[in-house]
């Protein structure tokens, strides 16, 4: 085997895939390999959106795009407004991949199979004749005069040019720490809080639609609709306080408050309603008349933290317990004690110094020849497909600055 190629990629995911086929695609005279470590690549796409693979997100606007991005939102503008959204959906319908539209935006296959994701990138660089070397783990990068030497667990290679795609990999970003780039330290992002609280116990699988969750004494905060687990709470509400807070929170070794607004209205106005209700409802018990269309097993556990009795009725409840229902409905106080995995997505928070990356291009400030897409860098997204726009985007814009030159 020539171990010389024009192109090398260091790991065989969801942007080296991408961005292979497409150098490949329009040059079909240079050699472009792929160095993936693994015995098959590809596998955080076949476990994606549980098994679906939640591709991108129907957003098609760059500057609204970018706000799902804690890190990354202001260097993502410029790539989005060159590859975004509607691209990648063409380029996978020009691949016979068709996707869907979710009610939430979200966009899968509408084989609703991650597999045919990667049936089209291995279809894709067969046709295109990528060379995909797995068992191949990077073990060091050296420049020459000329491009590179990438020492493997078999075998030495050379290239002109480099694309890192290796995701959020300790050792790579100690490689590159060691070629001169700065690494932000990596934190986990997109996780779920544990919560031990008798108000939430016995009541998993309860979502409330519409929920404002604040992290006391910082300024996080974020809303949507929060679903009670087994260990605590998830969904979007959360899950976006979780990325949005991902340093933060790592600095408090994951025990915090949050005030949770289960109805999203404020205090005054929640007393205002439920005075409404006592004079509505005297005679029915405040359990049998939920109200904000909250679920009923969650209206009654906050009734029942409010020290209201199960068989009271709204004309014999007094002024206090009216205010701690208010409280409890709109202010409610819970102890963060650690953090869960979100099965369906997680991400890294960390990487590639962004001040290093010229965004134009996608190659590093710092060493010619040497460029990054996906996790690698410092970006990372909500969840809902935004992390993978962001390997198709940079794949793609690196991919043609590779070519170009
Ligand atoms: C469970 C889960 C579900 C997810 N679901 C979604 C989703 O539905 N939608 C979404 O947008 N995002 C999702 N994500 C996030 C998304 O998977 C990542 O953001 C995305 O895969 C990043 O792509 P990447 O190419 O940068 O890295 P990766 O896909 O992680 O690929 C990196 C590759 O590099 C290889 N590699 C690493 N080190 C070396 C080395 N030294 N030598 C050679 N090869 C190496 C790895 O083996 C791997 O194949 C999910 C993540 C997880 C964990």
């Amino acid at each position: 085997m020539n171990n010389h190629k024009d192109i090398i990629i260091i790991g065989g995911g969801a942007a080296g895939f991408f961005a292979a086929i497409n150098i490949a695609e329009q040059h079909p005279d240079l050699s472009v390999a792929i160095l993936e470590r693994g015995k098959e690549g590809l596998q955080k796409v076949k476990i994606s959106g549980g098994g679906r693979c939640n591709v991108t997100h129907a957003e098609f606007i760059p500057s609204e795009l970018v706000l799902n991005y804690p890190r990354g939102e202001k260097e993502l503008l410029g790539p989005f407004h060159r590859f975004m959204t509607g691209d990648t959906i063409a380029w996978f319908e020009e691949r016979g991949v068709e996707l869907k539209i979710e009610e939430d935006g979200r966009m899968f296959p509408v084989s609703n199979s991650s597999q045919t994701i990667i049936d089209c990138f291995l279809n894709e660089a067969e046709k295109h004749r990528v060379e995909v070397l797995y068992n191949h783990a990077v073990k060091s990068i050296d420049t020459l005069t000329d491009g590179f030497k990438i020492e493997t667990s078999q075998g030495v290679f050379q290239s002109k040019k480099v694309l890192m795609a290796t995701g959020s990999n300790p050792k790579i970003w100690k490689l590159l720490e060691d070629l001169g780039h700065t690494i932000i330290q990596p934190v986990p992002s997109l996780f779920t809080f544990d919560i031990k609280d008798k108000r939430i116990k016995d009541i998993p699988g309860v979502v409330a639609k519409q929920v404002e969750v604040k992290v006391v004494g910082t300024d996080l905060e974020s809303n949507g609709p929060l679903l009670i687990t087994h260990v605590g709470m998830s969904a979007p509400a959360i899950l976006k306080l979780s990325a949005f807070g991902a340093v933060e929170l790592a600095k408090r070794n994951y025990n915090f408050q949050i005030e949770v607004n289960f109805i999203s209205l404020d205090t005054e106005s929640c007393l205002e309603e439920l005075k409404n209700c006592k004079q509505e409802y005297a005679k029915k018990t405040l359990i049998n008349s939920t109200q904000f269309d909250l679920p009923k097993r969650l209206w009654k556990q906050l009734i029942l933290a409010a020290n209201i009795r199960e068989n009271e009725r709204w004309a014999d409840i007094n002024k206090q317990q009216l205010e701690d229902l208010a409280e409890q409905l709109t202010k409610a106080i819970f102890q963060v004690t650690g953090k869960s995995t979100f099965k369906e997505e997680f991400v890294t928070a960390g990487g590639v110094d962004l001040k290093e990356v010229n965004f134009k291009t996608f190659e590093s400030k710092l060493i010619s020849n040497l460029y990054f897409a996906g996790e690698i860098i410092n970006v990372d997204a909500v969840t809902g497909g935004f992390n993978f726009q962001n390997a198709w985007t940079g794949a793609y814009i690196a991919s043609a600055s590779i070519i170009l030159d």
